[in-house]
């Protein structure tokens, strides 16, 4: 196959030859005196005519191969970006067919790459967009209490503190937007770099609970750890990220719930793998919303998760950091019963 337009070129001239030589003795024996003489002659000018057609073919295909391989040195100084004096040439392989396979497969791998970038540009703008609209409202919100403290309110003992507090709590949620895409934009490039250690998994989850105690006694929500085994287990995991899959889960377990709700953490053994599940009897989420709530920026009711500080990163983190311990995670919800996000960890 691959010396198959050089064979057919190579059959073209035979053929060529073969006729050219037909027709040049048919002339003869029809024109010239048959004397030996002139049969002498017309041998030469065959001969003549034989060697002169080789040497002008060898000059044709060496100009036509020369102007295939100065293409052809030009397309990989543009695909490397320095010239390539170490191109060997082979004469007798198909130069036409390595250069169309050449090139076609450049083709592809560019068209790939402008794929990826076009997507990757989209991500970015959709990211910048998303950020921008997270952080503005905070923004306005701190430049809206500082003015109106600055024009008088300071001395107004009714409102200063008041709006100190404010200015503090919108101050917090621009800190919490800014760790949680620190976390996302760390995550999603995989620079999520995990210090796997021996955790007692009852022990990790009392301890996420001690430190949300003030969170879910402020909604009079009560929390309760069941596990479903009697001995020890010891799970392997990054206890950070560990931990900030619990807290996203219990925090949006009390953000997503009324006052005096309930929240459950379910813990089971599995064969080589534990499962964690933490269970809500808030407002549930709708079966139209469920598939999208692991998106980065989703949320499923705008207005409210506005309410509550939401930006719609807590649950993509979670899944990102769960799958890079190579576990998984899902989620099954009725909207007005409640809510349980389940995932695994490996035991040790
Ligand atoms: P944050 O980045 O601060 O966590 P968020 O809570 O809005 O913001 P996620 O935790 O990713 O973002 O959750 C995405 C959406 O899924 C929420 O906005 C909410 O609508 C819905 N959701 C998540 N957990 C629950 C839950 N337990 N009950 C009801 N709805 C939930
Ligand atoms: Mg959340």
């Amino acid at each position: 196959m691959k010396n198959n337009s050089s064979n057919r070129l190579s059959f073209l001239y035979s053929l060529l030859i073969l006729f050219f030589m037909l027709l040049l003795l048919f002339v003869c024996s029809e024109v010239v005196d048959k004397t030996q003489k002139t049969w002498g002659v017309i041998v030469i000018a065959m001969s003549c005519f034989l060697v002169s057609f080789f040497v002008l073919r060898y000059f044709v295909f060496s100009f036509v191969y020369d102007r295939i391989k100065l293409i052809y040195k030009t397309i990989n100084k543009r695909k490397t970006s320095k010239y390539s004096h170490s191109i060997k040439f082979d004469y007798n392989s198909d130069l036409v067919n390595q250069v169309q396979d050449d090139v076609n497969r450049w083709v592809e791998e560019r068209e790939l790459e402008i794929e990826r970038m076009i997507e990757m540009n989209k991500y970015r703008k959709e990211f910048v967009g998303n950020v921008s609209h997270e952080l503005k409202s905070p923004i306005f919100n701190v430049q809206g209490y500082t003015l109106s403290l600055l024009e008088g309110g300071l001395e107004d003992e009714t409102i200063n503190k008041r709006y100190l507090k404010k200015i503090e709590k919108n101050i917090n949620r621009m800190i919490n937007i800014v760790n949680d895409l620190d976390s996302i934009s760390k995550l999603e490039s995989g620079q999520l770099e995990l210090r796997l250690e021996s955790l007692e998994l009852v022990e990790i989850c009392e301890d996420v609970l001690d430190s949300l105690e003030d969170v879910y006694n402020a909604k009079n929500i009560s929390v309760e750890i069941i596990k479903h085994f009697e001995k020890k287990i010891f799970i392997k995991a990054d206890k950070e990220y560990l931990n900030q899959i619990i807290i996203n889960l219990l925090i949006n377990a009390i953000h997503y719930n009324d006052e005096k709700g309930n929240i459950k953490i379910e813990l089971f053994e599995m064969d080589t793998n534990v499962l964690i599940e933490v269970t809500d009897d808030g407002i549930g989420i709708s079966e139209e919303d469920l598939p999208r709530v692991f998106e980065r920026f989703y949320r499923a009711d705008k207005s409210r998760s506005l309410n509550s500080g939401g930006s719609g990163l807590g649950l993509a983190i979670v899944k990102h950091i769960i799958e890079a311990h190579g576990q998984t995670v899902n989620v099954r919800s009725t909207l007005g019963v409640g809510t349980t996000v389940a995932f695994t960890m490996a035991k040790v």
